[in-house]
């Protein structure tokens, strides 16, 4: 909480764990303190709009207001964001890239506000999340968070292992999936299983996804015009 932090985006990015929306919430607290004017919003998985709270892993709250995570949230973030200077998005990775959260995050910082996002730094594949486009690349500030590694106990892990019952590395799936503890287990590097590599030893490479789900090509759709993931 800088005095010339205004104009600037501000990215608390790091895996499942490592304290990002705590951080949001200690910074928002010192605005809170300081008489300031901010709004903090939160991506709908149901695509509801609501005032809410959100919770952090450590079971703090936070007043937040819930948007859609289609570009229908863009004139409800501009309207609702029209007067504060501070301007916070939790877990932006969940929003579609239709919404381009970025390029809003842009525009609110051009009007002087001072953007704060938090970002899940990988997806279970250990790779970035494509929604989230460049955000990273316009921050003017980034905080990266590491959390304790599940498996060996060192403070530096940055990879978010999605786990099943009995513990082991889920290979497949869809890259967007809420859950807590008990479904995702952070790890460092050396501890971190890659689902891409677990799959190619198990189905060779004819059949990996790289741990995604394959891409459906609709009938007609050419195949260059195929979204990638
Ligand atoms: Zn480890």
């Amino acid at each position: 909480m800088n005095g010339d932090d205004h104009g600037s985006i501000i990215v608390i990015t790091g895996p499942m764990f490592s304290g990002k929306s705590t951080e949001l919430r200690r910074i928002l607290k010192r605005y809170e303190i300081a008489h300031k004017d901010f709004v903090l919003f939160k991506p709908a998985k149901d695509n509801r709009y609501s005032d809410t709270e959100v919770v952090t892993h450590d079971g703090l709250s936070q007043p937040a207001t819930v948007v859609p995570v289609d570009e229908s949230c863009r004139s409800i973030i501009l309207n609702a964001s029209k007067n504060v200077s501070i301007v916070g998005f939790d877990e932006v990775q969940f929003w579609e890239k239709s919404a381009d959260l970025p390029g809003l995050a842009r525009e609110l910082a051009l009007q002087d506000k001072t953007v704060y996002a938090t970002l899940l730094n990988l997806d279970f594949t250990g790779k970035p999340f494509q929604s989230a486009g460049d955000l990273l690349n316009h921050a003017n500030r980034v905080i990266s968070l590491t959390a304790v590694c599940r498996k060996c106990g060192s403070d530096n892990a940055v990879y978010s292992q999605r786990i099943d019952e009995s513990g082991s590395p889920v290979l497949t799936g869809e890259t967007i999936k809420v859950g807590g503890e008990g479904e995702y287990s952070p790890r460092c590097r050396k501890c971190f299983l890659d689902p891409s590599t677990l799959l190619l030893k198990r189905d060779g490479p004819a059949k990996a996804t790289a741990g995604r789900d394959p891409i459906i090509v609709p009938p007609g759709m050419p195949k260059e015009r195929v979204p990638s993931i």
